[in-house]
């Protein structure tokens, strides 16, 4: 294979850590590159995520010239050639380079192999088969560095035929599609997907959830979510997932007061269904339980409506309120933003922006007084401990969380001596 292009070299490629993994392997003679999404996004100049290796020697020799040069390496996933190397505590996945033998989804039968094409061949699309040296030699087998600059999303060899192989590669494309493509998408790749896409119920929730999580980060997600509704593809996957709209003013939203997108957050802007709809999203997409309760927290009507009229007004002491009883700051955000998405009409971004601030108070809206308090000062132990604590909050609620412990303590005295005074009166009638 010929050199494509040459990369600038790059602080992750000759970090002293990634130069040690490549030595070690050089050392027994391993042929080494980078490959796959590191090399991709490099090239474009953007962020990298994680550093992929692939090399031509099998994985026990791999760790065994890796544990030779003091390099720590887990045995993540042997059996189909890959490992871990920790160096310097950053992860390094190293994987023999593969061919398939026979391929039925994510369980393809793998044979390795000492050819760079072959291994790039089996990858999904041209701008994810790109390999390069530590020196910056780029090689490009399909055509990804033209198709990256042209924002050309293709798969490598016949796209029916990849699809086939392994479904996922259908969300794969729309997903690399939002974040890497312009223009019209390749149309061999949508009739392919449109015919393939009733195969995608045969995944697992985990895949999916992958793919369409990171789908949804992208900036454009409500333009090619809307794209997969109407090449029928999202029916077989998130029916009740249709709110286009909505997303699409989350977005706006986020970018304009630059707030880091969440998927979660976003699933619940696109979810144009109640409490049951996220329940059976939630499901599909096997999500943890901490997303599940998020992304049930954003849904609820009621919580979201509440907070809608807020949002233009942005009525602090409501909101302190709502704040106060949501008793979560992250979560307040997450509603204020779907409120925002929620409603019709222009957005004051300035009120919003203080609106979103109020979740910085919530440390502060701690009730003055504790329950000790009220036997100190003479209320039986016993249910009107808590009844009278209950009433205090719901005063000091009322009065926008400014009366102090001693005007709390005053508070329930006075609800003491009308107790008193109560009992007395029901006494004497
Ligand atoms: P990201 O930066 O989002 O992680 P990535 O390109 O690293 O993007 P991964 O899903 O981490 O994507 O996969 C790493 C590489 O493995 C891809 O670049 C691609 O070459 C190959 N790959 C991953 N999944 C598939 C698949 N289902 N079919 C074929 N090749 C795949
Ligand atoms: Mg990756």
């Amino acid at each position: 294979m010929t050199v494509a292009a040459r990369l600038s070299p790059q602080p992750w490629m000759t970090a002293p850590e990634s130069l040690a993994v490549f030595d070690a392997l050089a050392s027994g003679g391993a042929d080494a590159r980078f490959v796959g999404g590191c090399v991709r996004d490099a090239w474009l100049g953007r962020p990298v995520k994680d550093i992929d290796i692939a090399t031509h020697a099998p994985p026990e020799r791999v760790m065994e010239l890796l544990e030779g040069a003091g390099i720590r390496v887990i045995p993540t996933g042997i059996a189909h050639g890959t490992v871990t190397a920790l160096c310097g505590g950053k992860p390094y996945e190293i994987t023999t380079l593969r061919r398939d033998v026979e391929t039925f989804g994510r369980h393809a039968r793998v044979e390795f192999t000492d050819d760079w094409i072959e291994d790039a061949a089996r990858r999904d699309l041209t701008m994810n088969a790109l390999s390069c040296t530590p020196d910056g030699s780029m090689f490009d087998p399909f055509g990804g560095l033209a198709d990256l600059a042209a924002g050309r999303v293709r798969f490598v060899g016949e796209a029916r035929r990849r699809i086939e192989e392994d479904v996922l590669r259908l969300l794969r494309f729309f997903r690399f599609h939002a974040h890497y493509g312009r223009g019209e998408p390749d149309a061999e790749a949508m009739a392919a997907c449109r015919e393939l896409a009733p195969r995608l119920p045969t995944l697992s929730g985990e895949r999916v959830r992958g793919e369409l999580f990171r789908l949804l980060t992208a900036p454009c997600a409500a333009a090619v979510w809307r794209l997969m509704m109407g090449q029928g593809i999202m029916v077989h996957l998130l029916p009740e997932a249709m709110d286009t709209d909505r997303l699409e003013r989350l977005i706006a939203v986020e970018r304009d007061l630059v707030v880091t997108p969440d998927p979660t957050r976003r699933l619940a802007a696109v979810l144009d269904s109640d409490r049951p709809g996220a329940v059976r999203a939630a499901e599909a997409l096997r999500l943890s339980n901490h997303e599940r309760d998020r992304l049930l927290a954003m849904v609820e009507p009621p919580v979201a409506l509440a907070l809608a009229p807020l949002v233009p007004a942005g009525d602090r002491k409501a909101l302190r309120q709502a704040l106060y009883r949501l008793g979560d700051a992250e979560l307040f955000g997450d509603l204020l933003l779907v409120a925002a998405a929620i409603h019709d009409g222009p957005l004051d971004l300035t009120a919003l922006r203080r609106a979103l601030a109020v979740a910085d108070e919530l440390p502060g809206l701690k009730l003055p007084i504790a329950g000790r308090d009220l036997l100190e000062i003479g209320i039986p132990r016993g249910p009107a401990v808590g009844g009278t604590l209950r009433r205090v909050e719901a005063w000091w609620i009322a009065e926008d969380f400014r009366p102090d412990r001693d005007a709390c303590l005053e508070m329930a005295r006075g609800l003491l001596d009308r107790e008193i005074e109560d009992q007395a009166s029901g006494r004497s009638a």
